[in-house]
């Protein structure tokens, strides 16, 4: 039915009877935290439920608009309410408990549960895409009319609108077939069951004239069929390795967990332990486990770890498994989804948002890589898929293992305080030792003459030992493009973005300056655009740079790059790291890609070329964030039988967060960690709300801001007017970077150690605010970027 159509027929004059009658409560995607009431017209009652999506008159001018009904009552209303225009789906697309889950992160991350509710049902769910009705021929069987199967709907050729058709008749009363129609008739026969109306054809190497006949005749029909047709991209070189034997520390750890998961009911586990260590065999374990009680597990991992290695090493071991991710197609992500909702999987690995599967009988849920900062999303809702994970199995009622070989700080803090059990892999497997972790003290290599160089004397000495003992080398600069600035030696500019306060970046492979915040990108300058005098310099480290050094230092083996501009085209990652795999690369060089959880046994040195890049952030995570890529990298070293060990380059040796990862200590680490963050109040001692008010009119972004802060500062005094604040604000002042996007950016934070109080102080403040034009402002509760 048409929209038109509808707002005729629910114009106010025919409006439903409101005394009684069922009500939708309706939520949009918008900040708004509560939902809007409609009335549900007779014609409508048996199709609505709730977790559908509906269409309701919303906003300026009544615009039909898609929300979600969230709830449905008998209950009229105070005041006479607008009827819902129509219901969307044929087939609720949400959980009870994910209305909860999603009614719960409204409320923590403070944002309407429209948005989150948008954000939960991939779209290649909602339309479908990937299902396409398709027309199957069946034949009709001799002896009168079978019941047709429900989920089908006939179609008889006059009549395509899906009504039960007439019985048809034989209506060739005994006169022979012609020879074409005969064999067509035969085949179906023989299949005993609808064959798709093209498939026909072509088996029968026939067109549509027979088909057409045998059914104008009554001897077949046509049956129209919902189909499911994604292809599943995510299948691979499958690899069924068979359940090891546990060893000491992994039966410690299943002893734990075995009750748990047998008795069913919420638990959480941190499992830390070591690169392997044996991590993922204990998931293994755990999801066999849950698979024999009739369950489903759901894994999520870091988008990065994604890779077909990963999910086949799950679809080996555990059955069906269907694959979440963002960087599925449309139709295949509906398809995987779908399956999820009809119960057709198993096991369900993804990235974030994984976290909200469609399951039904969930009964395990498991987060690798627990740390990993990209179970944060960025944008509206800003959520933390490890918080929502461990909420969803409250709901759920039932245990998650949370593992890491450098679990966050929260979560370290968490098993300290009893919330979740701690259980430890304090070994690899096999007895492997861990890698031998070097470190190289940059400031007292001697100058070299000429061009600088990124590899110590000592880095491509132990590069050429390895490669000549037939290993493989991996080299980690976190930082792509050729120079990370362009300098002009002669008054000193440097060419910076447009949009952003941030130096451009030179790619000399696509021989262009990019911005790598918002993309900017603009054509090389040979000489300075402010002085037009002499030629610029390419200055800075990037991995397009370092991969030139590396080739002309070792012209006689291959040498290849990973990062994400040399990894543009789908598919360039798995044919990397299959060659790799197979030694048809001797040197692999690349950022952070090439760091996390791949196992190459054959790799017997890694380098670090320049550790310290990520620590003089302004960023209380950096420290940490620094301690955890150099245990990763150092983890791709030495996992065969040959062994292997680590260079890692830098400038602050002393520094706790390189000092601590050399010796792989990460208990001593988080001890440090820890003192600093009490004394200078950060998480996880305390809870932040940060808040960016941006615009592209600095003096509108820094006012607004200021009256912000103001009224913060009001709701402060009253709430705590007797007593020390318990929650304090930082700030405004000017973000770290101010102009961004072409946005002037100032930010504030809120600090609190109860999570309660900083939100009654932000529901307070915030929803009071009336926005000047063209300023904009966002919330993010547990932030994980500081920028
Ligand atoms: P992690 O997830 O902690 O990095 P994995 O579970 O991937 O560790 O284990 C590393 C390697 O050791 C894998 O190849 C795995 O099959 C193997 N492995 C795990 N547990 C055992 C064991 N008890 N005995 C022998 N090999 C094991
Ligand atoms: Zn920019």
């Amino acid at each position: 039915m048409s929209y038109t159509m509808q707002r005729d027929l629910f114009s106010p004059e025919t409006t439903t009877e409101q005394t009684t009658g069922l009500f939708a409560d309706v939520v949009f995607d918008r900040p708004l935290d509560h939902p809007f009431t409609y009335a549900v017209a007779p014609e409508l009652r048996e199709r609505i439920a709730v977790g559908k999506r509906v269409r309701a008159p919303f906003g300026r001018g009544d615009k039909a608009t898609v929300g979600y009904c969230v709830r449905l009552s008998e209950t009229p209303p105070e005041r006479q309410v607008k009827d819902l225009l129509g219901v969307l789906d044929d087939e609720v697309l949400l959980t009870d408990n994910l209305l909860r889950l999603t009614r719960w992160m409204a409320d923590y991350y403070l944002c309407g549960w429209g948005q989150v509710l948008n954000a939960v049902v991939p779209a290649g769910a909602r339309d479908k895409a990937g299902t396409r009705t398709l027309t199957f021929v069946e034949a009709v069987p001799e002896a009168g009319l079978k019941e047709l199967p429900t989920g089908e709907t006939p179609v008889s050729p006059q009549d395509r609108t899906g009504e039960t058709p007439v019985s048809p008749q034989d209506k060739t009363g005994g006169t022979p077939v012609p020879p074409k129609q005969a064999a067509v008739l035969e085949l179906l026969r023989k299949a005993g069951k609808a064959i798709e109306q093209r498939q026909l054809m072509q088996q029968a190497k026939c067109g549509p004239g027979p088909v057409e006949a045998l059914v104008a005749k009554g001897l077949a029909r046509r049956v129209a069929r919902r189909v499911d047709r994604f292809v599943d991209s995510t299948h691979g070189e499958e690899t069924p390795a068979g359940p090891v034997v546990l060893n000491d520390d992994q039966l410690g750890v299943w002893n734990q967990l075995e009750p748990a998961l047998k008795q069913g009911g919420f638990h959480a586990f941190l499992l830390h332990g070591v690169t392997g260590s044996g991590k993922t065999e204990i998931y293994l374990r755990a999801i066999e486990e849950v698979i024999r009680q009739g369950k489903e597990a759901l894994v999520m991992v870091p988008e990065i770890s994604l890779t077909p290695q990963t999910i086949q090493r799950f679809r080996g071991r555990c059955g069906e498994v269907a694959v979440l991710h963002s960087h599925l197609g449309n139709a295949e992500r509906g398809g995987h989804w779908r399956r999820v909702a009809a119960g057709h999987a198993q096991v369900i690995v993804g990235a974030r948002s994984a976290v909200f599967a469609p399951a039904k009988r969930l009964g395990l849920i498991v987060i690798d890589e627990e740390h990993e900062s990209t179970f944060k999303q960025e944008s509206t809702p800003r959520y933390h898929g490890r918080d929502v994970a461990v909420m969803r199995a409250r709901l759920e009622n039932i245990p998650i293992i949370l593992g890491s070989a450098t679990p966050s700080l929260e979560s370290w803090h968490n098993a300290q305080r009893g919330q979740y059990t701690l259980l430890s892999l304090p070994q690899r497997v096999l007895d492997r030792p861990l890698p031998h972790v070097g470190l190289i003290d940059l400031r007292h290599e001697p100058p070299k003459r000429g061009r600088p160089s990124a590899i110590s004397d000592g880095l491509d000495y132990a590069m050429r030992q390895a490669l000549k003992d037939g290993g493989q080398v991996m080299l980690l600069l976190n930082r792509r493009g050729f120079s990370t600035h362009v300098h002009c030696p002669s008054c000193g500019h440097v060419e910076t973005c447009r949009f952003c306060d941030l130096a451009l970046t030179y790619h000399k492979e696509r021989d262009i300056m990019l911005c790598h915040y918002c993309g900017f990108e603009q054509e090389p300058q040979r000489n300075c655009p402010l002085c037009g005098q002499s030629a610029v310099r390419y200055q800075g480290l990037g991995t397009e740079k370092l991969q030139v050094e590396i080739e002309e230092r070792f012209p006689r083996y291959v040498v290849r790059r990973m990062d994400s501009d040399s990894m543009r085209k789908p598919g360039s990652h798995a044919r990397v790291l299959s060659a790799f795999r197979k030694g048809l690369i001797h040197i692999l060089l690349g950022t952070q890609m090439i760091a996390k959880g791949l196992d190459f046994p054959n790799v017997t040195l890694v380098g670090v070329v320049n550790a310290d890049m990520g620590l003089h952030v302004p960023d209380f995570r950096s420290a940490e964030r620094t301690f955890q890529l150099l245990s990763q990298v150092a983890g791709r070293a030495g996992r065969g039988p040959q062994g292997g060990r680590v260079l890692v380059q830098t400038f602050t040796p002393d520094h706790p967060c390189i000092a601590l990862a050399a010796t792989h200590d990460y208990v001593g680490f988080v001890s440090a960690e820890m003192a600093h963050r009490r004394q200078h109040n950060y998480p996880p001692y305390q809870r932040l709300a940060r808040i960016i008010v941006r615009s592209r009119d600095q003096q509108a972004a820094s006012a607004f801001a200021d009256q912000l802060a103001d009224a913060f500062q009001r709701t402060l005094q009253t709430l705590f007017a007797q007593s020390p604040p318990e929650v304090r604000l930082l700030g405004p002042a000017e973000a770290p970077v101010f102009r961004l996007k072409g946005y002037y950016r100032f930010h504030f934070q809120l600090q609190s150690p109860s999570a309660a109080l900083l939100h009654q102080v932000l529901r307070d403040v915030l929803p009071a605010q009336r926005m000047p034009g063209g300023v904009e402002f966002t919330l993010d509760v547990d932030p994980f970027n500081m920028l």
